[in-house]
C-alpha cells in the first residue's frame, strides 16, 4: 500500500499569498504559475504579483484608444505566444453596447495595447450579462457572453472562438449568435467540442445541458452521477465560481459564505460524475460570488478572492491549489472502504454487490468491480464479476 501523504505534503498542496487589498478588479494568472495580474479600476492600471512571494507592483499601462470610454471590463485572461505573454480583456463599450477584445503585450516595465478587436456581437437586452474567456482541453480560446431572459425563461448566448498570434493580433469567429436555450443555465465549460452548462435552479446539478459545437442544433440533457456519501449532497446555498479545465475535468470553486466552508467541485465529462475535494484554507476562506480562477500548466489552480475572516490584515488572498496532490491524498484516504461505497452508490452495481453481500467480498473481487466500473462497464447487462 502506498504511503499516506503526511500533513506537510497536504499543506503544500495549498499555498496562500496576499492578494491585492485595494479594490482588486479583474484577476488572471500566467500559465507558468510565476506571476498573476490584476486590473485595478481606480488606478486604471495593471498590477503584477509575484506568485513566489506575493509582492504586488503597479505596471505602467497603456489605455485602449479605439474602444471608447466609458468601458465595462468583463474579464481578463493570460495567454502565451512564442514566449511572450499577452493579457486578453473582454470589454463592453458602454455607449454602443459592442463587445471588444483588447490584447495587451506584457513586458518588464510596461503593459502595452497590442490589438483592439471588435467581436461582431452586441449587447441588446437590458439584463445582467455574464461573460468569460475560457479554454478547452487543447488550449483553444473561446469567449462566451450570456444572459437569462426571465420573461421567456431562457438563456441566450453568443459563443466565439478566438486566436491570438505572436504579435498579439486577435482574430475571432462567431460560432453561435443569440442562441436561446430553455430555462436558466450558467457557468459553462467546453470539452470535446461540446459546450456544457450547469442548471441554475438545481443545486444538485443532476442534469447538464450539452450543445455540440460542430452542430449546434443538438441540444441534449445529460444525467450526471454523484457520490451519495458526499457530505455536501446538494450545493444549495453554495456560490459556484466559473470553471477551469484541469486534467480533462471541469473544476469549480464552491463556497458557503455563512458556514465559511469551501470545496473544489469537479465534473468528469467522460464518466459524467460529480465529486468534490475539500480544500483546507484554515480560517481564510475565500467567499463571495465572483472568484476568478485560472488553470496553470502544471495542473494547479490559481484563484483570488475576498477573505472570510473579518480581522484579516490582507483582506484578499491568492490561493495556488495543487489539484493532483489533493486528488492523490483523496485516493489514499478513501481506500478501500469509501471507494467501494462510492462505486456502489453511483453505478448500477448495487444489486450485483448486495447479491454478493458487500461484507463478504474479498479485496480481489472489490478491485475487479472497481476496475470494471472504471473501464466504463457499469451497466448491468455488461457487468460481470467472477466471484470467488
Ligand atoms: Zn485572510
Amino acid at each position: 500500500m502506498a504511503a499516506d501523504l503526511n500533513v506537510g505534503e497536504e499543506i503544500d498542496a495549498i499555498k496562500r499569498l496576499p492578494g491585492l487589498s485595494m479594490n482588486p478588479g479583474h484577476f488572471c494568472a500566467h500559465q507558468d504559475g510565476r506571476i498573476a495580474f490584476f486590473f485595478n479600476y481606480s488606478k486604471v492600471a495593471f498590477f503584477k504579483i509575484d506568485l513566489a512571494f506575493g509582492v504586488a507592483t503597479e505596471v505602467k499601462t497603456e489605455w485602449p484608444y479605439k474602444i471608447r470610454a466609458p468601458q465595462d471590463w468583463c474579464s481578463i485572461s493570460s495567454v502565451e505566444r512564442s514566449s511572450r505573454t499577452f493579457i486578453l480583456a473582454l470589454i463592453l463599450e458602454d455607449s454602443t453596447n459592442k463587445f471588444f477584445i483588447a490584447s495587451f503585450a506584457v513586458s518588464k516595465h510596461k503593459i502595452a495595447v497590442a490589438d483592439e478587436h471588435y467581436l461582431g456581437v452586441d449587447y441588446a437586452i437590458d439584463s445582467t450579462v455574464v461573460n468569460c474567456i475560457m479554454q478547452d482541453e487543447y488550449g483553444q480560446i473561446y469567449c462566451i457572453i450570456y444572459y437569462y431572459n426571465f420573461q421567456e425563461n431562457r438563456t441566450i448566448f453568443h459563443l466565439l472562438s478566438m486566436n491570438i498570434d505572436e504579435n498579439g493580433s486577435v482574430t475571432s469567429k462567431i460560432i453561435t449568435n443569440n442562441k436561446a436555450i430553455p430555462k436558466s443555465w450558467f457557468q459553462p465549460f467546453i470539452y470535446a467540442d461540446t459546450l456544457l452548462w450547469l442548471p441554475k435552479d438545481d443545486a444538485s446539478f443532476a442534469q447538464l445541458c450539452e450543445i455540440s459545437l460542430l452542430d449546434e442544433r443538438f441540444i441534449t440533457l445529460v444525467d450526471t452521477f454523484r457520490d451519495e456519501n458526499d457530505d455536501v449532497a446538494a450545493f444549495d446555498c453554495f456560490r459556484i465560481s466559473r470553471s477551469v479545465l484541469i486534467e480533462e475535468k471541469a473544476f469549480y470553486y464552491a463556497c458557503h459564505d455563512k458556514l465559511k466552508i469551501s470545496r473544489l467541485l469537479y465534473f468528469d465529462p467522460k464518466k459524467q460524475t460529480w465529486q468534490h475535494l475539500k480544500i483546507d484554507m484554515k480560517d481564510h476562506i475565500i467567499i463571495g460570488g465572483r472568484v476568478p480562477m485560472q488553470g496553470l500548466r502544471d495542473g494547479k489552480i490559481c484563484l483570488h478572492g475576498k477573505c472570510s475572516k473579518e480581522m484579516c490584515s490582507e483582506k484578499y488572498h491568492i490561493y495556488l491549489i495543487d489539484v493532483n496532490a489533493l486528488l492523490q491524498a483523496e485516493i489514499q484516504t478513501k481506500k478501500p472502504s469509501s471507494t467501494i461505497n462510492y462505486k456502489i452508490s453511483i453505478g448500477e452495481m448495487s444489486d450485483t454487490l448486495s447479491s454478493f453481500g458487500v461484507q463478504e467480498l474479498t479485496t480481489e473481487v472489490r478491485q475487479a468491480i472497481i476496475d470494471q466500473f472504471e473501464a466504463g462497464l457499469n451497466k448491468k447487462e455488461e457487468y460481470e464479476v467472477t466471484a470467488m
